[in-house]
């Protein structure tokens, strides 16, 4: 499991996070939505420890890792911005992390093909990321992460940059993912069908403060608040 514990986030005056308990169960694919500037990537940001709290901690398997370094997580933080290197091979992207840890060549080709098998990129091993598709170079963002074997996968508005037949086809890529990795995963997204077809729960967030957790249908038939049913209720 995954636990936040009275997470709260000052910049300054401004109090972007005020409390946040939430308890993540393993294998769960969890979506956050909430409107601009509601605190959605600053509570993921402080989830993989790319940014501190200012008061609160955070629990994986019941154990405090609120001061262990992002690697030292188990947890790995796949980002909008696909941020590849466009001089390096698929094959290399995928296994830059590896690179970096100096595992011997047997074993990163291993984790390489195994995650280039999962994510279908196999034979595009050989290119660079400016001949891949926009999907298929988001693959190779998750390629990038799934090498590291994490636990839980954070992912902060991944499809965002895609269009809509990519959307839809990257929706049940993820899914299928999460159920073949056995992976927690939590992601943030502006899109209500993502988080409706995608989510076993989804928390809203606004001003900070979760206005309910609770799976895509409680929250439609059973909205805790006016904010929750407005804001579910909407298209987009
Ligand atoms: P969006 O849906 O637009 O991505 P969000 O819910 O992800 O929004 P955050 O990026 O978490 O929102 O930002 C929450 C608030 O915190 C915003 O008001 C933002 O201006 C503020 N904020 C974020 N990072 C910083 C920072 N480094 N310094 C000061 N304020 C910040
Ligand atoms: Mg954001």
């Amino acid at each position: 499991t995954l636990e936040l514990a009275s997470i709260t986030k000052d910049f300054g005056a401004h109090k972007v996070l005020s409390g946040i308990d939430l308890a993540i169960r393993d294998r769960e694919f969890v979506v956050f939505v909430g409107p601009s500037g509601c605190g959605k990537s600053t509570l993921l940001r402080i989830i993989a420890g790319l940014e501190a709290a200012t008061s609160g901690r955070i629990l994986i398997d019941g154990q405090d890792v609120s001061d262990a370094a992002p690697v030292d997580r188990g947890i790995s933080m796949v980002f909008q911005s696909y941020a590849l290197y466009p001089h390096l091979s698929i094959f290399e992207n995928i296994a830059f992390p590896l690179r970096v840890a100096r595992l011997p060549e047997a074993e990163v080709k291993a984790k390489v093909a195994r995650a280039a098998d999962i994510l279908q990129l196999t034979d595009k091993l050989a290119l660079k990321p400016g001949q891949l598709s926009g999907g298929q170079r988001q693959r190779v963002a998750i390629g990038r992460s799934i090498v590291r074997n994490p636990k839980v996968f954070l992912f902060d508005e991944p499809l965002s940059n895609l269009d809509a037949a990519l959307r839809g086809e990257m929706r049940v890529e993820l899914s299928a993912l999460q159920r073949d990795l056995d992976a927690t995963m939590v992601y943030v997204t502006h899109d209500q069908i993502e988080a409706m077809t995608m989510a076993h729960r989804i928390v809203v967030l606004n001003k900070g403060r979760i206005e309910q957790f609770g799976s895509p249908m409680e929250l439609y038939h059973h909205p805790a608040t006016r904010f929750v049913a407005t804001f579910i209720g909407q298209p987009n």
